[in-house]
């Protein structure tokens, strides 16, 4: 798994505001660099353009486990077959810091 993507995609959507309007339109375009940057095969029917078409955010702080606005999966999906799975973080990157967190650092 690619670090430097999660990396990436947690400055772009973390800067922005949980509400702000303008959210999607950050994730949309994260998810475009995503798709340029891991072109890939389905598993299923082995055809290219198996990408990332959603991302989730609620990666639990490591401190007191409240949801931060860090990327807790991604959804990749297959645009011939429909063949779609989650994609998690390794098992180490499964909390965010106490300063991503919305109860410990508000
Ligand atoms: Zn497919
Ligand atoms: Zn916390």
């Amino acid at each position: 798994m690619c670090l430097d993507l999660y990396g990436q995609v947690y400055v772009e959507t973390d800067m922005r505001a949980y509400m702000n309007p303008t959210r999607m339109e950050v994730i949309r375009m994260a998810t475009e660099k995503l798709v340029r940057k891991a072109q890939s095969l389905c598993p299923s029917c082995q055809l290219p353009g198996f990408d990332v078409v959603a991302l989730q955010e609620g990666l639990p702080c490591s401190l007191c486990h409240t949801p931060t606005h860090s990327i807790l999966y991604l959804v990749k999906g297959c645009t011939h077959c429909g063949h779609f799975q989650y994609d998690y973080f390794p098992k180490q990157q499964q909390t965010a810091g106490p300063e991503t967190c919305p109860r410990c650092n508000p």
